[in-house]
């Protein structure tokens, strides 16, 4: 093995923390502060200049020069985390994800299943 290997491979790591975006993206506020909305950019230029795949993070910093993020609020912030998803996922020969889908995806639960985002059995 490697020593200078990250743990994490480059699909794990972009797995978990798609998840990671795509769950802030889902909880932020529907009608987020003037602090809010530029804490988010600056959340998500600094993340490109962080985030530990070299070539990825790279692509994101040229992408985010033409395409900063939409926080003017929840859904648009989704929308636009979608979308960029959505390029890295044509760039690598993935299928596109419907945006229409993404609170389902990640805040709500599929519509025709029963599903509990907080599992009371958890909790119980
Ligand atoms: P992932 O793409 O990790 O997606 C996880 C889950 O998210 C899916 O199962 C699906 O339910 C959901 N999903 C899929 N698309 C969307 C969407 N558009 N919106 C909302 N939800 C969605 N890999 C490379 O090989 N080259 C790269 O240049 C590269 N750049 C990356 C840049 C970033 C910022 C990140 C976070 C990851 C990058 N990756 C890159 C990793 C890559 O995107 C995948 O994470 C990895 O290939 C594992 O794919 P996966 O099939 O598990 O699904």
């Amino acid at each position: 093995k490697n020593d200078l290997q990250c743990p994490l491979d480059k699909n794990d790591l972009g797995r978990n923390t798609w998840s990671f975006l795509h769950t802030m993206a889902a909880y932020f506020p529907d009608k987020p502060s003037s602090t809010h909305q530029s804490e988010m950019k600056q959340f998500i230029n600094l993340f490109s200049k962080f985030y530990p795949c070299d070539y990825c993070a790279e692509d994101l910093r040229v992408e985010l020069k033409t395409n900063q993020p939409d926080t003017k609020s929840q859904h648009s912030l989704s929308q636009w985390l979608c979308r960029l998803h959505n390029n890295v996922n044509v760039k690598i020969g993935k299928p596109e994800f419907d945006c229409s889908k993404v609170n389902e995806r990640w805040r709500d639960g599929w519509k025709d299943e029963v599903f509990q985002p907080y599992s009371s059995s958890l909790i119980e």
